[in-house]
């Protein structure tokens, strides 16, 4: 099973995944993992990564999908696998489909899990963690015993950078710009699962699998 895995940040990917990775026995193919592995290891499309990274530039589609195929072609990857957080453009998906179609293992389906953004800020913004001890809370589902402080070592709660308001809408309009017109894409391939995302943590596993087909 090879899957695309599409949603805003914060509309619960990750988890979802986790669960499709042990479902299919597949790896999760992510970006940035696959560029630290190859800097690690010194390799040469490590190091043309990293020259980029260094000048504190973007790396090229053209490498980005070099070090993807490195990745696929590995033994892991011949029950399928899941793209998480790529690709993230057009010509990012454009270069996959053309990989992939040379290798002739095409995406079966694009998991398209759909949260409203409000409720994405609203699931965000509401996070707050302990600087001392690292237990997170939820003004919502997690509330702290005495507001603002640590229920386990009283330390003062902070609200990280990445669940500031306007960090999450500043991440969701470049999602809206980006790469939600992949969905128009892959639509026009007839391979997107649009999955509703409101709900429990269970409640959205089961769509997905019913989407699938797997009980
Ligand atoms: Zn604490």
């Amino acid at each position: 099973m090879r899957l695309i895995l599409l949603g805003a940040p914060g509309a619960g990917k990750g988890t979802q995944a986790e669960m499709l990775i042990k479902l299919y026995d597949i790896p999760c193919i992510s970006t940035g993992n696959i560029f630290r592995e190859h800097i690690s290891n010194n390799t040469d499309l490590g190091k043309q990564a990293k020259a980029f990274m260094d000048e504190g530039k973007l790396v090229p589609d053209s490498l980005v999908i070099e070090l993807v195929k490195s990745r696929i072609t590995q033994d892991d990857c011949k029950n399928g696998m899941i793209f998480d957080g790529f690709p993230r453009t057009i010509p990012q998906a454009e270069a996959l489909d053309a990989t992939l179609a040379d290798l002739n293992i095409p995406i079966d389906y694009v998991v398209n899990v759909e949260v409203p953004d409000e409720l994405i800020v609203e699931r965000m913004a509401g996070r707050t963690v302990c600087p001392s001890c690292g237990a997170s809370y939820h003004k919502v589902s997690k509330k702290e015993k005495l507001a603002g402080t640590c229920d386990l070592c009283n330390s003062k709660l902070v609200q990280r950078d990445d669940d500031k308001e306007e960090t999450v809408k500043r991440r969701l309009e470049i999602y809206h710009a980006q790469t939600e017109p992949l969905i128009a894409h892959y639509k026009l391939q007839g391979k997107v699962l649009d999955i509703d995302g409101v709900g429990t943590v269970d409640e959205v596993r089961a769509r997905v699998k019913q989407a699938l087909g797997v009980n």
